[in-house]
């Protein structure tokens, strides 16, 4: 049954972070709005993502330093792990920010419409009850999900993604993660220090693709030496399930190894598959991302995309990003399009990582000349101090004709929070500043920073401490 049209300024499918970023910012800006969401608005971020991800490495975070504790002479037992009630924890928090986004839509007044979204000829959504929405603007948002590999069924008992993962109540003894990229280093680092004996299967001869290799290598020596063995450069090529539970994954030239769970983190494949009725002019390519230009906007007037659904880093901060991008351009405010190069990266395995531009390696292969400059935190009195003394901040700068370092051109980091470290790097590459501007500006003593701050400063010729 197709009930009367309802018209709003703008339509959004899909409420995760771009869908409801772009909701938001419109209300903000006075535009009736609404947002169709087949699940729970928040999406893969808040559910099945971003936050229950990091929740629960912030409990192997916490049982790391118990188990730490008597070096500072706080005496406990040695610390265990009781997941299901990590698992509520996490839940309290995902359903508390869940509540308080359910209220900010509220308040804005934007009309959440349960049901799975479809875009009509003519900035029509049909929703699967039938409903109908005219917009004078639509967004796409509808996201990504976990890419699988053949021969690797999920059944969320042996074979799980990041969505089924994130809902355990117990850990597995034994775990194979496929695939070492950000979800799957986090999950490796959280299993690991929660006593899962992890080993990691990469088809790439390195772990952490896109990541400069100095991080690389500070990462790939932790997880050594806390007994994560990372196998790269191997091709999985399925697994067979066992009658007493577990299975053995079969790997590289004949290898295999018996556990009770694999993890399969190959990447994630935009969700596009009915999203888009015959006669739009909306362009999906082979891969199903939505083709956009850098305003977001797709073939078809007056439709946008953002989020996983496009073809860009896929990350929740670059879809609240292109979100705005999109809203601003349908208000004709002449956004600025996202600089997709010089955007955030954080991945919150143990030691985390954090970068911003480009790694030495890129910036060669784009052609500049470069200065860099590395500095552990192993001589920092905070990371002694907290006893999270592994890691390092690398810098890349262009070389100027004087053999000077000038514009930064990227900023790596691994060690101690640098997740929340990123900030003023991310400033300063994107502010195309020089490590001369960066330097004269004060690191607070004894901070974790002060080692970006004696980076800086040694690239300007003469450094405090090298
Ligand atoms: P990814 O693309 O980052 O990494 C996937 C890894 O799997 C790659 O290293 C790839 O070489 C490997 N791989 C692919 N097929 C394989 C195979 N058959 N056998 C072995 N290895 C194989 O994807 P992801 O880690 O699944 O994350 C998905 C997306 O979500 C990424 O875009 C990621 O950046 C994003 N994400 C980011 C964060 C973060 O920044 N903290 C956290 C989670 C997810």
């Amino acid at each position: 049954m197709v009930r009367t049209a309802q018209h709003f300024d703008i339509v959004v499918i899909g409420g995760g972070p771009g869908g409801y970023a772009a909701a938001l910012y419109a209300a903000g800006a006075g535009l009736s709005v609404a947002v169709v969401e087949k699940d729970k608005v928040g999406g893969t971020c808040l559910h099945r993502g971003c936050i229950p991800a990091k929740e629960f490495l912030e409990t192997a975070s916490v049982f790391r330093t118990v188990g730490g504790a008597g070096d500072f002479g706080v005496q406990s037992a040695a610390p265990t792990i009781e997941f299901s009630v990590s698992q509520l924890r996490k839940q309290k928090v995902v359903d508390q920010l869940w509540k308080g986004l359910q209220g900010l839509m509220k308040r804005r007044k934007i009309t959440v419409f349960a049901g799975t979204g479809r875009l009509r000829a003519g900035r029509k959504v049909e929703i699967d009850d039938g409903t109908v929405l005219e917009a004078t603007s639509v967004i796409l948002a509808s996201g990504s999900v976990p890419r699988t590999i053949p021969g690797f069924e999920v059944d969320g008992q042996i074979v799980l993604t990041s969505d089924e993962v994130l809902a355990l109540d117990r850990l597995p003894g034994t775990a194979v993660v496929i695939g070492a990229g950000a979800i799957g280093c986090e999950f490796a680092s959280m299993m690991s220090d929660l006593g899962v004996q992890v080993t990691m299967l990469e088809a790439l001869p390195k772990m952490l693709p896109g990541c400069d290799a100095d991080v690389v290598a500070v990462v790939a020596r932790s997880f050594k030496k806390r007994g994560i063995d990372v196998r790269v450069g191997v091709q999985v090529s399925g697994h067979k399930p066992l009658d007493a539970g577990g299975t053995t994954v079969l790997f590289g030239d004949g290898e295999q190894i018996t556990v009770d769970a694999v993890v399969v983190s190959v990447g994630r494949r935009p969700l596009s598959d009915g999203l888009l009725d015959e006669g739009t002019a909306v362009e999906v390519d082979e891969r199903g991302f939505v083709q956009v230009d850098e305003f977001c906007r797709t073939g078809e007037a007056g439709v946008y995309a953002v989020g996983d659904l496009v073809a860009t880093p896929q990350l929740a901060h670059v879809g609240f990003a292109e979100a705005i991008v999109a809203v601003k351009d349908i208000l004709g405010e002449a956004p600025v399009p996202v600089d997709y190069a010089n955007v955030p990266w954080c991945i919150y395995c143990h030691p985390e990582v954090a970068f911003v531009g480009l790694t030495e390696q890129a910036a060669v292969d784009a052609g500049f000349d470069v200065v860099t400059k590395k500095d552990p935190f192993a001589g920092n009195g905070r990371a002694m101090i907290v006893g999270e003394t592994e890691g390092l901040v690398k810098v890349v700068a262009e070389k100027d004709a004087d053999g000077r370092a000038g514009r930064i051109l990227g900023v790596h980091m691994a060690g101690p929070w640098v997740t929340e470290q990123l900030g003023q790097a991310y400033l300063a590459v994107n502010w195309e500043a020089t490590p001369d501007e960066v330097a004269a500006l004060i690191q607070p003593h004894p901070t974790l920073s002060e080692v970006f701050g004696e980076t800086m400063l040694a690239l300007t010729g003469r450094g405090l401490h090298a």
